[in-house]
This record gives structure tokens, C-alpha cells and sequence, in this order.
């Protein structure tokens, strides 16, 4: 069983637990300074959330510190290594190319937090890469990443973005960024996969042990039965169960990961990378956004199956520390990867239910849900605004939302929202409450392609207040406000963004 005595702080502050692992897990990371680092974007709620000690908009230091030029105190700059399977491909050795880890953050509440400065130069893991980042996927990830957490998606956080006032070259110069990662954790299945593929599987247990300890202590108490003292089985299930979790999440968003490869999954199930990410607007159920994945592997269709992929590629590095012998190992695995379609469902139709105001989902109700999804593909109607509609209708604001200034129902459509209301009336349960969910799981408002790349445009111009008003308006998005037309509408025909792009 998995001691607890590698995660020992409890004072508030900078700790370094997993630094602490030794020179196999991560490289001492020196700082690489830019010359004229200005403050783009700094999440006052996040960092009262973790007690952070200053401030860059009033602190030079502060700023020094979020671009890189000078170590916090007590923080201890490394680069972590790990490998992973890319678009299905297994490389090696990954590991952090543009990104240092500051140390893990423990607030005063105990949590923990890895602090991590993306595009703060190069590292021993660069391979050739100059360690930075431009500054639109800064902007991207920053903007998706903290409304996502506003749509109650796990997933990691920002905390500040500086421009570093230097180019940075890729298919054109662009000016550089920096942005502060905040996460549970960044440890991915790569990280579990390097150990278990490299020197002959040194580390792994220890990796291992470290994961279950830090991530998933109440599994280990309450399953240890179950799976008779097996912690890379607790784990193993616990990583799935989160998976399903976070993928049943993104697919009633419309949200598709752009590049769901094993290093971009992170053990303790937070959405992390937000490369060439969407959400889709009008309902395409083959919607793929990136223009790196030529053959759909990640289209939104796909991406729990992509996932049970990925969790068997973790249950294979997981097999020697299951059983040693492998008879015993493989079908132990197995039985609980074999779960995984089983618990997407069950969180899928939960999820699914909820925003169709639903007290459960039966195989009779596949038909009705089959013919809205169609009617939204073939009128190429908005899935977010769609969801939305039905929520105002079932509560009957209609009347009091922007919506019918922003979503017309065609007739089909009508006609079937009056087979769903006759659904409905046979809910059991207390319809107030399933009603009302409706309002607080259908968005009005996501952080729409048009609207990124408005604000990357702006951002790069040096103009930060419209952007800033986008993160302030999509932290809140379960309720209208009354200037909402802009931030809630459809992209125009020439609006659109159907391609997405890493830039990284
Ligand atoms: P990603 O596609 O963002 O998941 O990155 C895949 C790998 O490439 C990771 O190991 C990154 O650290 C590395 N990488 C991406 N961009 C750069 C860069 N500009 N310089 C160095 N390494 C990079
Ligand atoms: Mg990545």
C-alpha cells in the first residue's frame, strides 16, 4: 500500500515533493529571463483561492517572478520528464519542453497545487524546440481553461499571462507570452509510461506510490478491500473513473480536445492542453477542429474511445506492480479497463438527462434524443443556444431571455420539443428541481472560436481591456446579463472558425 510520507507539508507555501523523488523523475531547471515582461492577465479570484503572497499588477517582483526572471522564494525550478503516445505513435521521451515547474503550491487549507511557468525558455527536454511560447496559445488557454472551470469541468487553471516582450518565430514572428499553469498535479499517463518503458521499469513503483498517495488517498482507504491492498489497481480504477467523468463532461459541452494523446492526460483527471481545442457552435457530430489531425482520431465522436485507449495503455505500464506474474496481472487489468464503457455511459446519460430535463434517460428516449441531435445537424442549428432554448422553455423565461433574438426554432423543431414536453410530463421525482438543473448544466454563454480568436487578434495588438472583459463574462456562465447579444450569439457565416491550430 502506498505510503503517505513522500507529501509531508503542511505549512502553507512552496513545497517540493515531487522534486524530492530525485534526478530520474525531473532536471534542475535554470530561469531564462526576457527582457520586458508586462502583465497581461492576472486571476485575482485564483490566487486568493490559494493564498498567493503578492501581487505583479502592483509588485514588480511579482511580475519578475510570473515571466520567469527571478525564482519566487522557496521555489525550486525543475523540468519533469515523461513520454506518451502521439496521435497512436509512442515517443519515448516528452517530458517538459517549454514548461518549469516552480514547485507545488500548498495552500492553507492543505490542497496542493503544481505552479508552472509555460514558455519560460528551454529546457533538457526541448528537443531542438526554443521553450517558448507565442503569445495567442497563451491567450487560448488562459481564456478556455478558466471558463472551463467556470463550467465546472476539471481541468487546470491560469493564473497569469505576461507578454514577454520578445518574438518568438514560427510559421510567422510573433510576440511571446507566459502563462502560469496551475494544476492538481502534471503528472499524465506519459509520466507513468516513461518509467514503465525506461531502464527496465526503475522508478515506477515509486512514481506510482507518489500518484497514489498524492491524488487518490481516499481510493486507497475505501477499496482496498475490493482489490485486496493493490494500489496500482486502486489507481488504476480511480484514473478511470475520473476519465469517465471528465470525458462524459466535455461531450455534452460540445468541447473537443484537440490532441488527446497519453501525455496530455493527467492522472488526477483535470482537462489539461488546450492546444487546438473547440467547442463546437452549430451541432456537427463529426466535429474535429484541429488542423494537425488529418484523420479525425480525436474528432469529438471519438474521444471516449480514445480515452478507454489511453487508460489501456495505463493499464499495461501498470501490469508488473499489479502481480509479477503477468497471468495473475493481465486479466486483473483487464476487468477493470472492461468498466470503463459501462461508467462513461452511466455519466453520459446522468449529464445527458440533466440538460434535457429528464429524471433519467431509458432506451425509450433513444429515439427522441436521436431526432434532436439530427434536427440540429441537418438545420445546422447552435448546440449550445439549442440546449439553452429548451431550458428556457421547460422554466418558461422565454420570455424574459435574450434568446429569441439569438435562436429561432425552425418547425421540425417545434414539433419535436412537443413529443419532449409530453416526455417530461412523465417525469417521476420533483420536477422543480429536475427543471430547474436545466438552467445551471445549459450554458448560455462558452468561450466561442470567434470570440479566442477576437481576442488573441486584440491581445497581440497590445489591447487587453475587451479580453479582460471575456474572462470576467465567461466566469459566470449559467445566467443571462444584460449586454449578453455579443457574447452568447452564433458565429456569422464569415465568422466562423472551423480550423484550430497548436502554434505552439
Ligand atoms: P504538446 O503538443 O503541447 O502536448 O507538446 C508535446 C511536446 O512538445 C511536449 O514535450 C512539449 O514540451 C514539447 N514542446 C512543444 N512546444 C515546444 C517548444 N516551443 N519548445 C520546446 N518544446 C516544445
Ligand atoms: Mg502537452
Amino acid at each position: 500500500m502506498a505510503s503517505q510520507s513522500f507529501i509531508t507539508a503542511v505549512r502553507p507555501g512552496f513545497d517540493h515533493s515531487y522534486a524530492a523523488l530525485g534526478n530520474l523523475f525531473c532536471s534542475v531547471q535554470r530561469l531564462d529571463p526576457v527582457s520586458e515582461p508586462v502583465l497581461l492577465l492576472w486571476n485575482e479570484d485564483l490566487a486568493a483561492r490559494l493564498g498567493w503572497p503578492g501581487d505583479p499588477r502592483s509588485d514588480p517582483l511579482q511580475l519578475q517572478a510570473v515571466a520567469g526572471n527571478q525564482a519566487l522564494e522557496c521555489s525550486q525550478p525543475v523540468a519533469t520528464v515523461y513520454a506518451g503516445h502521439q496521435f497512436g505513435q509512442y515517443n519515448p521521451q516528452l517530458g517538459d519542453g517549454r514548461a518549469t515547474l516552480l514547485g507545488e503550491w500548498v495552500t492553507e487549507a492543505g490542497e496542493r497545487f503544481d505552479i508552472q511557468l509555460k514558455g519560460a525558455g528551454p529546457t533538457p527536454y526541448s528537443r531542438g524546440g526554443d521553450g517558448r511560447s507565442p503569445m495567442g496559445p497563451v491567450i487560448r488557454e488562459y481564456l478556455v481553461s478558466e471558463a472551463m472551470h467556470a463550467l465546472g469541468v476539471p481541468t487546470t487553471r491560469a493564473l497569469a499571462a505576461v507578454a514577454s516582450g520578445e518574438p518568438v518565430m514560427r510559421t510567422r514572428m510573433e510576440p511571446g507570452a507566459i502563462l502560469t499553469r496551475v494544476a492538481s498535479s502534471h503528472l499524465r499517463i506519459g509520466t507513468v509510461q516513461y518509467f514503465a518503458m525506461t531502464r527496465g521499469g526503475e522508478g515506477l513503483r515509486e512514481l506510482v506510490d507518489y500518484v497514489a498517495a498524492r491524488h487518490f488517498s481516499k481510493e486507497l482507504e475505501g477499496r482496498s478491500d475490493e482489490y485486496r491492498g493493490n494500489a496500482s489497481l486502486v489507481l488504476l480504477d480511480a484514473v478511470c473513473e475520473r476519465f469517465a467523468q471528465l470525458v462524459s463532461h466535455w461531450q455534452v459541452l460540445g468541447f473537443v480536445h484537440g490532441v488527446l494523446n497519453t501525455d496530455n492526460a493527467l492522472l488526477c483527471g483535470e482537462t489539461i492542453d488546450y492546444g487546438p481545442c473547440a467547442f463546437m457552435d452549430n451541432f456537427d457530430p463529426e466535429a474535429c477542429f484541429s488542423s494537425i489531425d488529418r484523420q479525425g482520431r480525436y474528432a469529438w465522436p471519438n474521444q471516449p474511445g480514445i480515452i478507454h485507449w489511453n487508460l489501456a495503455v495505463l493499464a499495461e505500464c501498470l501490469l508488473p506492480l499489479i502481480d509479477e506474474d503477468p497471468e495473475i496481472a493481465q486479466p486483473l487489468a483487464q476487468s477493470v479497463i472492461d468498466l470503463y464503457p459501462q461508467r462513461f455511459h452511466h455519466y453520459h446519460q446522468l449529464r445527458l438527462a440533466a440538460k434535457l430535463g429528464l429524471d433519467h434517460i431509458s432506451e425509450s428516449d433513444g429515439a427522441l434524443i436521436q431526432t434532436f441531435h439530427t434536427l440540429l445537424a441537418s438545420h445546422n442549428l447552435d448546440f449550445t443556444l439549442a440546449f439553452r432554448w429548451l431550458a428556457e422553455i421547460a422554466n418558461d423565461t422565454l420570455d424574459h431571455s435574450p434568446l429569441p433574438a439569438l435562436f429561432v426554432p425552425p418547425a421540425a423543431l417545434l414539433d419535436w420539443a412537443e413529443q419532449w414536453k409530453s416526455r417530461r410530463n412523465a417525469n417521476k421525482g420533483d420536477t422543480l428541481s429536475i427543471t430547474e438543473t436545466m438552467s445551471q448544466v445549459n450554458p448560455t454563454i462558452i468561450p466561442r472560436n470567434h470570440l479566442v480568436h477576437r481576442a488573441i487578434d486584440l491581445a497581440e495588438s497590445g489591447e487587453t481591456a475587451w479580453v479582460k472583459q471575456m474572462v470576467s463574462r465567461s466566469a459566470d456562465p449559467f445566467v443571462w446579463r444584460d449586454d449578453d447579444l455579443d457574447w452568447a450569439r452564433a458565429p456569422a457565416t464569415d465568422e466562423r472558425i472551423t480550423r484550430t491550430f497548436c502554434g505552439t
